[in-house]
């Protein structure tokens, strides 16, 4: 059952071959089997037991929802009233949210169970895992191998059988990447497609959450549900929400996907080359045409976003004092050593650099060289993917240059780590949906992604081709074989 998608356990809990309640047990007791994993935070496992007893007793009487009985984690970025929220970091160590984020409150009203909140880079910086005050992550598939980040408890959560599908936050890359080195499926929808109330802030201009998931199928599921217009985050986009599983299983015939030459130079491991040649002749097969496409501009993707942001970031950290909420020094002689310490012992290293490089940008005199040009490089990397989609309709390429490495291996090493986003993070900028999916294995057994880029709003194509893609191989059907 723990290896049944969401779909799956739908059909299963509809038809009483399982109920919520044996389900979430199942799920507990898998999670503390292997908590060697680390994938999550906090448990919440009488909440979890009480939400299905609840689910069951519903659908006894006949009521029903989108995913009313489903057993979710949350990345723990994601504010659950009531429930530890820690982002990850010291500064929130003990920080119960007051309230709940959108999208918590969105799949809670849609029937799923929360069995608790996963790990996470802290505030989501890094690509790894390793940034967490709560230690790192282990990937299921080489738990040598760190599972990539910043939503690595999610995706491991996912991958190995530890919740049914999971929520994900992406900045530059914090979907994908853990999803692509973990082997399943992640989600970064359009920019303003699914509310960042309550997601705790890292760069507000290019977060975006989304769902992790074994299948794309799962993912529209769950989109559905994280979907639609907030008042209460003025970026969220009043558009109408598409019935995303309806559209699945469209023909891909005479699909044009564009391959952008950019995506394939310097860096790349020939492993993950040789998986994405691979996945892109299965799209041949199912009548897809393959175009060259090109994104000049992308190669300034990486500097443009490691000053925009920090920038971001710089600013939205400001509000953890040691005043209002989170963590406090214990001892301190004025105000402003009350502020400087609870700041130097709350943070980390990567958040703390990360604060220096936005609030040196962004200091008089810097701005103009950094920030005002960096937003200009933006809009050139926009236009590139504006003049790529004249010629096609989803762009597509590796998730990530590499499989997933050993744990430390780059943690001494910010550009190197700051490197596994350079196909990921042009997305981010530009605000487009982009998905990454399973294709295959590298020599040493580890997963491959394939990542596909849409136009703006266009995630109903997007899942459609991951989808196509999915009901042609087996890929995403593999599951590490020491957590069987
Ligand atoms: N790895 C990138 C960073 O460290 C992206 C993180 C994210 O998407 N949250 O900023």
């Amino acid at each position: 059952m723990y290896k049944k998608t969401v779909a799956e356990l739908l059909a299963a809990l509809a038809d009483r071959t399982i109920s919520s309640v044996e389900l979430t047990g199942l799920f507990l007791a898998r999670i503390e089997r292997h908590a060697g994993l680390n994938a999550y935070i906090t448990l919440e496992p009488e909440r979890a037991l009480a939400d299905a007893r609840a689910a069951d007793a519903l659908r006894l009487q006949g009521g029903d929802a989108p995913l009313l009985g489903v057993p979710i984690a949350h990345k723990d970025i994601f504010c659950t009233e009531g429930v530890r929220t820690t982002c990850g970091s010291r500064m929130l160590e003990s920080f119960i949210a007051p309230y709940d984020a959108t999208v918590t409150a969105r799949l809670k009203a849609a029937g799923a169970v929360l069995l608790g909140k996963t790990n996470m880079d802290e505030f989501a910086m890094g690509s790894s895992n390793e940034t967490s005050y709560f230690g790192p992550v282990a990937n299921p598939w080489d738990t040598g191998r760190v599972p990539g980040g910043s939503s690595g408890g999610s995706a491991v959560a996912v991958a190995a059988g530890l919740a049914a599908a999971a929520t994900g936050t992406d900045t530059g890359g914090s979907i994908r990447q853990p999803a692509a080195l973990c082997g399943i499926t992640g989600l970064k929808p359009s920019y303003g497609r699914v509310s960042r109330y309550g997601m705790i802030a890292f760069a507000s201009s290019l977060d975006q959450g989304g769902p992790m998931t074994r299948s794309a199928e799962d993912a529209a599921l769950m989109l559905q549900a994280m979907a639609g217009f907030d008042p209460r985050d003025s970026t969220s986009v009043d558009r109408v929400v598409p019935d995303y599983r309806a559209t699945l299983g469209r023909s891909l015939k005479g699909l044009k996907i564009g391959v952008p030459t950019q995506f394939f130079g310097e860096g790349l491991s020939p492993d993950v080359r040789h998986g994405i040649e691979q996945a892109l002749d299965v799209y041949r097969g199912l009548g897809a045409r393959i175009v060259d496409v090109e994104l000049p501009n992308s190669r300034l993707a990486l500097p443009c976003y490691y000053v925009l942001a920090p920038c971001e970031a710089s600013s939205n950290l400001a509000r953890y004092d040691g005043v209002r909420y989170g963590y406090r020094t214990p001892g301190h002689e004025s105000l402003i050593d009350m502020y400087k310490k609870t700041r130097a012992e709350g943070f980390g290293a990567e958040v703390k650099r990360r604060i220096l490089i936005g609030t040196y940008a962004l200091s008089a005199g810097y701005f103009d060289a950094y920030y005002v040009k960096s937003l200009r490089l933006r809009r050139l990397i926009t236009e590139d993917f504006a003049h790529a989609f004249e010629r096609c309709d989803v762009i597509a390429g590796p998730t990530a240059p590499s499989t997933a490495f050993p744990l430390q291996a780059k943690t001494d090493d910010p550009v190197a780590m700051y490197l596994n986003d350079i196909y990921t993070i042009p997305v981010n900028l530009a605000g487009l949906p982009a998905v990454s999916l399973p294709v295959g294995f590298d020599r040493l057994g580890l997963p491959v992604g394939l990542q596909l880029i849409g136009r703006y709003f266009d995630e109903p194509l997007l899942l459609n081709v991951a989808h196509g893609y999915q009901q042609e191989t087996d890929w995403h059907r593999h599951f590490p074989p020491e957590f069987e």
